[in-house]
C-alpha cells in the first residue's frame, strides 16, 4: 500500500491550487485532486477583473493582497497571467445609482480601498471613451484585470515544480476516514489517502462537506461573459455602473469583454448552462450605453461560469467543526482578485503559522443535518 499524503486537496480552482501550492512548498507530501482539468471551472472561465469597487467592503484588506500578489505572480508563481494594473472606474446615470456610488465607495475607503468620488469630467478624463451622459463617478486606483484562462498553465508548472501530486480527471465520490486517515474515492481508481484533507470544490462544495456530514447550504450564481471581436483601442479603464450590472475592460489583443453578473440557466448537479437572451441584450446594451464606441464592434463569443455563495454571502475559511485534520475553502465573493490571498491564508494556518489576516469560521454556516432518506408522500 502505497503512503498517505500529508494533505490531499479536493477541487483545483485558485483557492485549492493556492493552498496546494503552499502547502508543497512548505514540505508537504500534497495532493492536488480534481474531476476536471486544473481551473478550468469558476477558476478559468471568469471574467478576471481584478475589483475593488465591486468587492464586498469587508473583504477589501484581503482583496487588496490578492490583487497585488497577481500583479507581482512572476515572482512567487513564476509566470504572468496576464495581469494588469488599470484604473478603475464606476459610474452613475441616474440619481439613485449616485447614491449607492457614493455609499459604497465610502465603505470600502473606510476598509482602505483607494476609491475617491470625481466629477463627470475628471472621469472622462481617466476614460475619454466614456459616455457624456454620467453624472457622477468614482475612481480607484488599485484596480485591473487578469486573464482568467491562463490561470491553470501558471498553477500547474509551479505545483510541479513544488513537488505537487496533481490528480487531473480524478472524480471524487466520497471520502471516508479510518484510523486516523481520510480516504479519498475516486471512480476507477484505489483511494487516495491523506492525514489531512481540504475540500476546495467551489459551487460543489455543498455535496462535498455532505460527504463528511456536514449541512452547508451553498447558493449557484451562473453568470455570463461576453467578448467582442478585436476592436480599435476604445476604453483602457476596468469600467463598472454602481449598480453592480456591468464590468468592462478592453484586452491588449483588442477584445472587450463585458460582465457584470448577468444570469443564465444552468444546475451545478446536473451540469450544463444555457443563456437567457434577452440578459445577453441588456448586458450588451448597458455596455454600449457606457462606452459608445463599442457599437462598432461586434459579439464574438459569450459563455457562463459558476460562482459560489454561503448564506451570509461571506467566504468560509477554515477548519471543518467536529472533523479533526479537515479544512474548507471557498465562496468568496469577487474570489478570483482574493484568490492568491486566501489559499495562502489558509495554507499558513494550516502550517501553524500566523495567518496576516483572519479566517472565515465555517462553523457558522452548518446546519442540522437534513433527514438521510426523504419521507414517502401519500
Ligand atoms: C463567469 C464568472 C465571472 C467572474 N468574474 C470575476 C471577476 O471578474 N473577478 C473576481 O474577483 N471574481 C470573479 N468571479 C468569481 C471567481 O471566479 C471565483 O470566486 C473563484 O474562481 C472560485 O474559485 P474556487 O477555487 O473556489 O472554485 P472553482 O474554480 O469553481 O474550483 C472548484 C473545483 O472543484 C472541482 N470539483 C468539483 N466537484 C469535484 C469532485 N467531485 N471531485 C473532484 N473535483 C471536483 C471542479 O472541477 C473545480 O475545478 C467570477 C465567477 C464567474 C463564474
Amino acid at each position: 500500500m502505497t503512503e498517505a499524503f500529508d494533505v490531499a486537496v479536493v477541487g483545483a480552482g485558485v483557492m485549492g491550487a493556492t493552498t496546494a501550492l503552499h502547502l508543497a512548498r512548505a514540505g508537504m507530501r500534497t495532493a492536488l485532486i480534481d474531476r476536471g482539468a486544473i481551473c478550468r471551472e469558476a477558476s478559468g472561465v471568469n471574467a478576471g477583473t481584478l475589483t475593488l469597487h465591486m468587492t464586498r467592503a469587508v473583504l477589501i484588506p484581503y482583496a487588496i493582497r490578492g490583487r497585488q500578489l497577481w500583479l507581482d505572480a512572476p515572482d512567487w508563481l513564476g509566470m504572468d497571467a496576464g495581469a494588469r494594473a488599470t484604473p478603475g472606474l464606476s459610474v452613475a446615470f441616474t440619481p439613485a445609482e449616485r447614491d449607492m456610488l457614493e455609499h459604497r465607495a465610502a465603505a470600502r475607503r473606510a476598509e482602505g480601498a483607494p476609491i475617491e468620488l470625481v466629477t463627470p469630467a475628471q472621469a472622462r478624463a481617466i476614460e475619454p471613451g466614456l459616455n457624456g451622459d454620467i453624472i457622477a463617478a468614482a475612481h480607484c486606483a488599485l484596480d485591473g484585470h487578469v486573464t482568467a484562462y491562463l490561470t491553470g498553465r501558471a498553477y500547474r508548472r509551479a505545483l510541479v515544480a513544488a513537488g505537487a501530486t496533481l490528480m487531473e480527471q480524478h472524480p471524487v465520490a466520497g471520502i471516508d476516514r479510518a484510523g486516523g486517515q481520510f480516504a479519498i474515492r475516486v471512480a476507477g481508481q484505489p483511494a487516495v489517502r491523506a492525514r489531512r484533507l481540504v475540500l476546495a470544490g467551489g459551487v460543489w462544495l455543498e455535496a462535498m462537506l455532505g460527504w463528511l456530514g456536514l449541512h452547508v447550504p451553498v447558493k449557484c450564481l451562473i453568470n455570463q461573459l461576453v467578448v467582442t471581436e478585436r476592436m480599435r483601442p476604445v476604453m483602457r479603464s476596468v469600467l463598472g455602473i454602481a449598480n453592480g450590472l456591468l464590468s468592462l475592460k478592453q484586452f491588449e489583443n483588442g477584445t472587450v469583454l463585458i460582465g457584470g453578473g448577468w444570469q443564465g440557466i444552468g444546475d451545478p448537479a446536473r451540469g450544463g448552462v444555457e443563456a437567457i437572451p434577452d440578459n445577453l441584450i441588456g448586458n450588451v446594451r448597458l455596455a454600449r450605453a457606457a462606452i459608445p464606441a463599442l457599437a462598432e464592434g461586434r459579439v464574438a463569443r459569450i459563455w457562463l461560469g459558476l460562482e459560489s455563495e454561503t448564506a451570509d454571502a461571506l467566504p468560509m475559511i477554515g477548519p471543518l467543526p467536529g472533523i479533526g485534520d479537515a479544512y474548507v475553502i471557498g465562496c468568496v465573493h469577487s474570489g478570483y482578485t482574493s484568490g492568491p490571498f486566501m489559499g495562502k491564508l489558509l495554507a499558513d494556518h494550516i502550517l501553524d503559522r500566523e495567518p496576516e489576516l483572519p479566517l472565515f469560521d465555517p462553523a457558522r454556516l452548518v446546519q442540522p443535518q437534513r433527514a438521510a432518506t426523504l419521507e414517502k408522500t401519500p
